[in-house]
């Protein structure tokens, strides 16, 4: 039997840990949020988020545009927001309507308010192991990792997903905490024998109960970061629990596990964006 991998208690720690950080800061640190469009999902992520900020001390602000917002429009608000001073950080719900091109969206946020780390700045930085932000998703899992004394230094850690905000940012994150990384995705041949040589397996794909047990080896860690709805509405991860628990050593659940994680990692981010802010102004 596997130990479950508590991501709600580990966030509601973590959070309770960035309270203290703000209350004892010389600056209020300000996060705001963007959504465009009315896309259920986004809506309760954006809710989610400014809860979260409300939670740690975060002061935010929100901006819920129509979705026939131009592009223009999209990028002279960030262009308001980058230059505001109780602003630390500009985060926009993803996905944006089809109309409006995602890349030049992130890339007009200045890299110190990044705090989703989208930024080719920030994802450069990530790199090289010298970065002020960390993805989310991918930061949460690490975090999740460290919590529970489990060091991916020397262990075959497989990342299923190549996406660019968790495949590959998770990738090198376990890289840098030196574990011998291999990336998988959709032409990847033979799958199966990947999954079972990890001794810490991460599915991002979005795929519902994608990984079955058969797939893992005995004592495998399980991060499933996979979201997907089911027919019945139910949410389940990329990971069949039922048959691959039994197996692991750890896992994380769907709802549960990695999903809380996300949220408190980008309120670290916006309280580090504060710090830092803070920090150049006493320079
Ligand atoms: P993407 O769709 O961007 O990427 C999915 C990846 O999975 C791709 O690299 C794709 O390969 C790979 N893939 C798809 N099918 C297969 C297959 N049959 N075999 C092997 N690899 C496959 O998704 P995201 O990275 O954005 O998200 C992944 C999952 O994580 C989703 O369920 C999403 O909802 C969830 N998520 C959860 C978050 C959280 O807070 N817990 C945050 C962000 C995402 P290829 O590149 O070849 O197409």
């Amino acid at each position: 039997m596997a130990q479950i991998i508590d991501g709600k208690a580990v966030s509601l720690e973590q959070r309770e840990l960035l309270k203290a950080q703000v209350e004892k800061m010389n600056i209020k640190p300000g996060l705001a949020v963007i959504l465009v469009g009315s896309d259920p999902a986004s809506q309760v992520y954006v809710r989610n988020k400014k809860a979260g900020c409300a939670q740690v001390g975060i002061y935010s602000e929100s901006y819920d545009l129509p979705e026939e917002t131009t592009q223009e429009q999209l990028l002279a608000l960030i262009e308001k927001l980058n230059c505001k001073e109780d602003i630390h950080g500009i985060l926009v719900q993803l996905p944006l309507p089809k109309h409006i091109d995602e890349t030049a969206v992130i890339n007009a946020i200045v890299p110190e308010k990044d705090v989703d780390a989208f930024h080719p700045v920030n994802v450069g930085k990530i790199m090289t192991g010298d970065y002020d932000f960390l993805p989310c998703t991918p930061a949460g899992v690490m975090c999740l990792l460290s919590h529970y004394g489990i060091d991916p230094a020397g262990k075959e850690c497989v990342v299923i997903g190549r996406s660019n905000i968790v495949g590959k940012p998770q990738a090198m994150l376990l890289l840098h905490a030196n574990g011998t990384v291999t990336i998988c995705h959709s032409k990847t041949a033979d799958l199966k024998a990947k999954c079972l040589s990890a001794d810490i397996l991460v599915a991002a794909i979005g795929k519902a109960d994608f990984i079955t047990g058969d797939m893992i080896k005995e004592g495998a860690v399980v991060v499933d970061v996979g979201i997907n709805r089911r027919d019945d509405g139910k949410l389940t991860g990329d990971v069949d629990f039922a048959s691959c628990e039994p197996k692991a050593s750890f896992i994380t659940p769907v709802p549960g596990g990695v999903g809380p994680m996300t949220i408190t990692m980008l309120l670290k981010n916006t309280v580090k964006a504060a710090q830092l802010c803070s920090d150049k102004l006493g320079e």
